[in-house]
């Protein structure tokens, strides 16, 4: 899979500072994930493409919603107007861009390739990896991030339970490599996504210790275990913790009474 990677800044909360787009060469020119409207991001993508002989951008996939892999999407449109423009469903309104819907998990012809557009909910409710069966890459989106933990907004379409059937989904395919919206390179996934999975699991367990303890709302629990955590940063892990114990719900294992949390008892 030929590949440009091209890098944007971005001041969503998602972004921290910085998000990467892909631009596959071949016979369907295609951009994976469009975060900006800038003009010189936009002539990054020509200057890709007319340095590897590529005719003008055909398609535009996104691997979902968030500001950071969107935003350009409508300029992307106005620079290449012929150019399809594919994401899994909600399609946003209003932006002028002829969205078509990705469904099920079909393969889609991309750059020179072909692109299994898997379904890989979690981080949020419709993000969409898109793998290269013959190079062993996946084009990750925000499943993972070098050297660091993603976030699942729970109050905002995020769902831990479906993001660990995510992970797992991911690992039974054995990728080589991930390349993902932000950091570097992941060029041993199974490790990372083994890892991404037993943090969850601790966390859990604290979770569940928390609540045995009588430390009943979500904000009680950010208190005992991020204690070491910035101010800044505590509303992201009141999202962590609310995505466990909403977890824990849909196990069968608490229930909610309006901001308490209860272990059901067995
Ligand atoms: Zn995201």
């Amino acid at each position: 899979m030929r590949h440009t990677r091209l890098t944007a800044t971005h001041t969503s909360p998602y972004a921290q500072g910085s998000v990467h787009a892909y631009v596959l060469h071949g016979e369907v020119p295609t951009l994976v994930d469009a975060p900006t409207a800038d003009a010189s991001f936009l002539d990054g993508i020509d200057e890709a493409l007319r340095a590897q002989g590529d005719g003008p951008l055909a398609q535009v996939i996104v691997t979902h919603g968030h500001p950071d892999h969107i935003d350009g999407a409508a300029a992307a449109h106005a620079r290449w107007p012929q150019a399809v423009f594919r994401k899994r469903a909600p399609l946003p309104e209003g932006d002028g861009v002829p969205w078509q819907v990705i469904e099920k998990e079909p393969m889609i012809t991309a750059g020179d390739g072909q692109l299994w557009a898997l379904f890989t909910p979690g981080h949020a409710p419709d993000h969409t990896c898109l793998f290269d069966v013959h190079s062993g890459t996946l084009l990750g989106g925000d499943l993972a991030i070098n050297g660091t933990t993603v976030a699942i907004p729970a109050d905002y379409g995020g769902n831990l339970r479906q993001y660990l059937q995510s992970l797992r989904a991911v690992l039974d395919l054995q990728p080589r490599v991930i390349l993902s919206g932000h950091g570097e390179p992941i060029l041993m996934p199974a490790s990372l996504l083994r890892g991404y999975i037993s943090h969850r699991m601790t966390r859990e367990r604290e979770v569940l210790e928390c609540l045995a303890a009588g430390i009943t709302t979500a904000d009680a629990i950010v208190d005992r275990l991020y204690a070491a955590t910035a101010d800044a940063l505590k509303p992201a892990a009141r999202q962590n913790v609310l995505a466990h114990l909403r977890k824990l719900a849909e196990d069968g294992r608490v229930d909610p009474a309006g901001d308490d949390w209860h272990l059901r008892s067995a």
